[in-house]
């Protein structure tokens, strides 16, 4: 038996999209996957916060980029990304609102996906 054909014991550090994600296919290529993360909650960059009275911020992505890649990722595992989540274009793209006044962003220029 190749060396490369056993099953490994791996350690991904990190519990970010990065560190999931190569979690995902090493644990699919057969290999046993411990992940270490210094922080409780998984997701960093891309995690949520949540306050005691239900309301919920993205810490991190607001825009929906490399769709393909995300697509391709769900198709690797038998899924779409709409098993999951459905998206929905805004436009305008953001608002930010001021003591005194309102910023709004760009208006969306793609299609609904
Ligand atoms: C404010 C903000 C806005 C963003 N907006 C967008 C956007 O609109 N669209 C978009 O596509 N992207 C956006 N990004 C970028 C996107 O969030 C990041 O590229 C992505 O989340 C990074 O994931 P990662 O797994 O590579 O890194 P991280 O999320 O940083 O994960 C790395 C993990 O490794 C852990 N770690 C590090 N060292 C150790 C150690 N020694 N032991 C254990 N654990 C360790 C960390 O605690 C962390 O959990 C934004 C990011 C921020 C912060």
């Amino acid at each position: 038996m190749h060396i490369s054909d056993s099953k490994k014991t791996i350690a991904t550090i990190g519990a970010g999209i990065s560190g999931l994600s190569a979690t995902a296919y090493a644990a699919q290529a057969g290999n046993e996957v411990h992940v270490y993360e210094k922080h409780p909650q998984r997701g960093r960059r891309a995690r949520q916060f949540a306050t005691e009275n239900g309301y919920v911020f993205d810490m991190g992505p607001s825009w929906y980029w490399l769709p393909d890649i995300i697509d391709n990722f769900f198709l690797d595992f038998g899924h779409k990304a709409s098993d999951f989540y459905d998206l929905t274009s805004l436009s305008p793209q953001f608002e930010m609102v001021f003591e005194d006044g309102l910023l709004t962003g760009p208006e969306c220029t793609s299609p609904n996906r």
